[in-house]
């Protein structure tokens, strides 16, 4: 068995809502190069755990460290060039946008960007012309480089989740984390889906994963934890988390 290599780790994560306990996780870890999804009833705390990891909220408690880098105090754009980003739902703001520039919007948080490259003028083009590369490479990998004039407001279910999947990997991530990439997905897409979430692997990302299809997180997940009420009942692989009773009772009964 190969031995365990934490990319992520969290400790004694806490985020109180006034008298609601929203997350009360007391240890999570990620193995580098996994796919591990994280599953749960609604209102686990899925999402707020995943903001949390993210820069994107701050826990009251706890603290995380991705990469052999503390995550205390960080914002969501540091997170990002730190190498972890997580996929956004399609605003209504994003939808009035192109699918092209929705991927530009995507490169900012590249990893190395900054401040000064702004104003030199051909480093600055350089960089541009690299950007719009990357976006069509990426649109190509995900069928989507027809649409890239196209509003992302016109695309279906699934092109939008192909959309947003694309726009996260403008910043070349270690990590992605995904908030239920399948939801509101038809069938004939989820395929596709489930083969460009291997492929990240593949690519040698990790990748984190909030899901609701239990098939779908059989087939591609290497670990699975289980969220209840904010706390971690469960992990293991999918064919052992499954027949938990625990997980049975707070998960696959409700
Ligand atoms: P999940 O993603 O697992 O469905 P969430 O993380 O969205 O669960 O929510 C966990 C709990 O925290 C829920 O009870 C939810 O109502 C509550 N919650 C989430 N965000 C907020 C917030 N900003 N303010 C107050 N309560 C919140
Ligand atoms: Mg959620």
């Amino acid at each position: 068995a190969p031995k365990p290599d934490a990319i992520l780790v969290a400790d004694g994560v806490v985020r109180r809502f006034g008298g609601l306990t929203a997350v009360s996780v007391d240890h999570f870890e990620v193995q580098r190069n996994s796919i591990t999804a994280l599953i749960g009833p609604n209102g686990a705390g899925k999402s707020t755990f995943f903001n949390l990891l993210t820069g994107f909220d701050f826990a009251q408690e706890g603290e995380g460290v991705f990469n052999g880098r503390a995550l205390k105090g960080m914002s969501s754009a540091k997170v990002a060039r730190a190498g972890m980003v997580r996929t956004f739902q399609l605003t209504k703001a994003l939808n009035r946008m192109t699918v092209i520039e929705n991927m530009r919007l995507g490169a900012q948080a590249q990893p190395g960007e900054n401040f000064a490259r702004a104003f030199v003028p051909p480093l600055w083009r350089a960089r541009e012309r690299e950007i719009t590369e990357q976006a069509h490479a990426l649109l190509h990998r995900f069928k989507l480089y027809e649409k890239r004039d196209d509003y992302a407001g016109s695309l279906s279910g699934g092109q939008r989740k192909l959309l947003e999947m694309a726009r996260a990997l403008m910043t070349k991530p270690t990590m992605v984390m995904l908030d239920e990439p399948m939801a509101g997905v038809n069938p004939a897409l989820t395929e596709s889906l489930l083969d460009h979430i291997v492929e990240l692997k593949d690519d040698g990302m990790t990748v984190l994963f909030v899901e609701h299809d239990m098939h779908m997180v059989r087939r591609i997940s290497d670990w699975v934890v289980v969220m209840a009420e904010g706390r971690i009942i469960a992990e293991g692989p999918a064919g052992t988390v499954m027949s938990n009773q625990a997980v049975q009772d707070a998960y696959l009964g409700a």
